[in-house]
């Protein structure tokens, strides 16, 4: 049975804000901390498929979501040179059968509606952990700017670059994948006029790009790719250019030309991961999404695996309680880990709906369904 346990949960991410929401609901005292100084929509797009949309429904955002986002019938495959279909998988076509919509929509919108599910006085930017340490009764925080709080348990949801993970397990840069990600949003128009398909990758042998729309009415476009490239020891984001698409891009087919055609801001991001992690908990503190396996992005489950492994911790907090909480940590690792790794080396593999397959095991998984207690 569950207490009401006063927890910290550091990074909203979409792993965090999952967790934050679902844990409040379920009556526990719950801050959620992050280093950035505010909200601040990042350009770029995001697909939830089914399960995650079940999750979702859990804090009232399914209808919204799906009422702002473009819903696909299909994921389309092609090839890269003529354009030639590879696969053709059905989403929103099969809509009955995964009981939940697929959708893709701008990042930004997603991230402040989820936002929205939280109660904001329980929202902290402009915290960013520096250290923390664990007696029997709490976990004490310290943050950058000097101030501590006090916690029953630590929710670590701060990313690949988690300072949780480095503090626990020591510090370990992430591997640089040899592959970087090339963003940029067009108008909605311009796909339009150069007959779009609502949801579909663009593949040959070495690089790729992905395109979708990020809302219902179609007023914006999504272009971010895979492809092999250097990269400098920045962390982040990095201005790039539509020459460098271009160029990434050459002899790919006049459809993909025309997108690249119509960009204005393009930036790059470096794709970078980490062995799967051994262990996700110790003492009080547990670890969820990014921090504890990260991948790189071309299944588009990421962030899918941390809101799944909020609502998987939460069902654990809730129907196992606080009082031994590494017999709970333990099962939710039990019942995360092996989807989760399955997910990242499918994702780092980039092989996902190149060819025909049923996706079903991935978008149609009902994580209520399973059963905690054993
Ligand atoms: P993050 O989203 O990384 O959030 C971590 C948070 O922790 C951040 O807000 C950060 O500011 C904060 N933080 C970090 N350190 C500290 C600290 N010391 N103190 C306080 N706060 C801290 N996934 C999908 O499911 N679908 C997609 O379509 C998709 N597309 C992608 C496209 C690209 C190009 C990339 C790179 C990734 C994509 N992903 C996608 C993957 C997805 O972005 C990540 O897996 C997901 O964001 C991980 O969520 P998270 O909550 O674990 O961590």
């Amino acid at each position: 049975m569950s207490q009401a346990s006063r927890i910290g949960i550091v990074g909203a991410g979409m792993g965090g804000i999952t967790a934050a929401a679902l844990l409040q609901r379920a009556g526990h005292d719950v801050v959620l901390y992050d280093q950035a100084p505010a909200f601040s929509r990042l350009g770029a797009g995001i697909q939830f498929g089914p399960n995650v949309m079940k999750i979702l429904r859990h804090l009232d955002l399914e209808t919204r979501l799906t009422a702002m986002a473009c819903l696909p019938d299909y994921w389309t495959s092609r090839k890269w040179d003529d354009g030639s279909i590879l696969a053709n998988i059905p989403l929103n076509a099969e809509q009955a059968r995964y009981q939940a919509p697929y959708i893709t929509i701008h990042r930004g919108d997603l991230q402040q509606m989820m936002l929205e599910a939280i109660d904001p006085e329980r929202v902290k930017f402009n915290k960013k952990l520096a250290m923390f340490h664990e007696d029997d009764r709490s976990v004490t925080l310290e943050f950058e700017d000097g101030s501590q709080d006090r916690v029953d348990i630590l929710v670590a949801g701060d990313g690949i670059n988690s300072r949780v993970r480095e503090i626990l397990f020591g510090e370990e840069e992430p591997l640089y994948t040899g592959w970087l990600a090339h963003r940029a949003i067009i108008p909605g128009a311009a796909a339009r006029a150069a007959g779009a398909d609502l949801n579909a990758k663009w593949w040959s042998d070495d690089r790729h790009i992905v395109c979708y729309y990020l809302d219902r009415n179609q007023d914006e476009f999504y272009l971010v790719t895979g492809e092999p490239g250097d990269w400098t020891n920045a962390t982040g984001q990095m201005p790039s250019s539509r020459d460098a698409l271009r160029e990434t891009f050459r002899g790919y087919h006049p459809l993909v030309q025309a997108y690249i055609d119509a960009t204005d801001e393009v930036t790059k991001w470096p794709l970078k991961t980490r062995p799967p992690l051994p262990r996700w908990h110790q003492g009080r503190v547990v670890m969820l999404g990014d921090a504890c396996h990260p991948m790189k992005p071309h299944m588009a489950q990421g962030a899918a695996m941390a809101v799944e492994d909020a609502a998987m911790l939460t069902r654990c907090l809730v129907e196992l309680g606080t009082r031994d909480l590494d017999a709970t940590f333990s099962r939710y690792v039990d019942l995360r880990r092996d989807r989760a790794t399955r997910v990242q080396a499918i994702s780092n593999a980039n092989t996902w709906l190149r060819a025909p397959e049923d996706p079903y095991w991935c978008y149609g998984y009902e994580l209520y369904g399973v059963p905690v207690g054993k």
